[in-house]
């Protein structure tokens, strides 16, 4: 099936030459020694539809890995189709995401700092939301810490869960909170309930959300809100000019605020706030069971946001190209200047 997106969207382009270093090293192993042995494992939307008018957008994503991401045309939810098996993407997790993501393999000092900085909207955002003071906090995937840093002077009671052993350690080194291996399974396991439960940028990488979702709000008590930040799909700026650059192999599902909602509310959650970035916020409270999930213009509305973006960035790089050409004949006539 082509991609509606255009050739671009198809296969492995000049796209990713932005890809260097650390990098590369990541993702060239990943493409030789551990995708011939991942099985592919077919993915179902999330609202039961059978699948059999889904479009394809796109065959290979940001990091020039093949990537098959879907749109469902009953609900406008794009997800990775087929996808890797969970050992694949455990093993990637552990041993690469790192590298690929921020560049190089190291954990310094330098970049804990730089994520505590860039963490300032989400502690901004929280804070003028919901009363953090004597709070109980729990963060999903927190990796070294550094949005739960970025929350230290409001008086809340901080407590984070990672599977990153190695990002966990320097977690603890540089921030002394209570780092814990694990994710929302061991959280549960543990027996403890939060005011505040924070799933920054975590959300899209489940791999099972239906299942996943529905035990989120074990972890909150009677009256807890989760706050869940996702890459809206409306909110590519965000990301830069070229749109190619939303699709992530890691991302299993990528959502709007209204695919959000269809999952939450199937999972027994109530939005009390939500923007299209996607920053939201839910509390306890069954609004319906997927009440939101059938809304069949949603995808039409996604396909012509696509190619309006793809339209924008193929602009801007005709004129970087025509700014290129005209600078390069400047440099030509004053080197030949009579
Ligand atoms: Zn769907």
């Amino acid at each position: 099936m082509n991609c509606i997106l255009g050739k671009r969207y198809s296969g492995l382009g000049t796209a990713h030459q932005y890809i260097t270093g650390d990098r590369a090293k990541a993702r060239e192993t990943i493409l030789n020694s551990i995708l011939p042995g991942a099985k592919m494992i077919p993915v179902s939307c999330l609202c039961g539809n059978s699948g059999n008018s889904d479009k394809v957008l796109a065959n290979i994503d940001r990091w020039g890995l093949p990537a098959r991401s879907v749109l469902c045309s009953h609900c406008g939810l794009i997800r990775v189709d087929p996808r890797w098996d969970d050992g694949t993407y455990a093993r990637i997790y552990r041993e690469y995401f790192w590298p690929l993501q921020v560049g190089f393999f190291d954990i310094t000092k330098e970049r804990f700092d730089l994520s505590v900085r860039r963490a300032a909207p989400f502690a901004q955002f929280l804070k003028s939301h919901v009363n953090l003071t004597e709070k109980s906090l729990l963060e999903i995937g927190c990796s070294y810490g550094a949005g739960l840093t970025s929350l230290k002077e409001t008086g809340a009671e901080l407590t984070g869960y990672d599977y990153d052993e190695r990002c966990l350690t320097y977690g603890r080194t540089f921030t002394g909170l209570d780092l814990r291996p694990g994710g929302i399974k061991e959280a549960i396991s543990d027996r403890n309930q939060y005011d505040v439960v924070v799933l920054r940028h975590v959300l899209e990488h489940f791999l099972n959300p239906l299942e996943e979702c529905l035990v989120l709000e074990s972890l909150l008590k009677e009256d807890g809100v989760l706050f869940v930040e996702v890459p809206g799909i409306f909110n590519l700026n965000d990301i830069g000019n070229d749109p190619l650059m939303y699709f992530n192999v890691f991302h299993t599902f990528s959502y709007t605020l209204s695919t959000l909602t269809g999952l939450m509310t199937t999972s027994s959650l109530t939005r009390i706030y939500g923007d299209e970035k996607v920053n939201s916020l839910w509390v306890k409270g069954d609004e319906g069971e997927g009440a939101l999930w059938h809304n069949p213009k949603h995808s039409d509305e996604i396909i012509t946001f696509f190619h309006s973006a793809e339209k924008k960035y193929k602009k801007l790089q005709h004129h970087g190209f025509v700014k290129k050409i005209k600078s390069y004949s400047q440099r030509l006539k004053n080197k030949y200047k009579p």
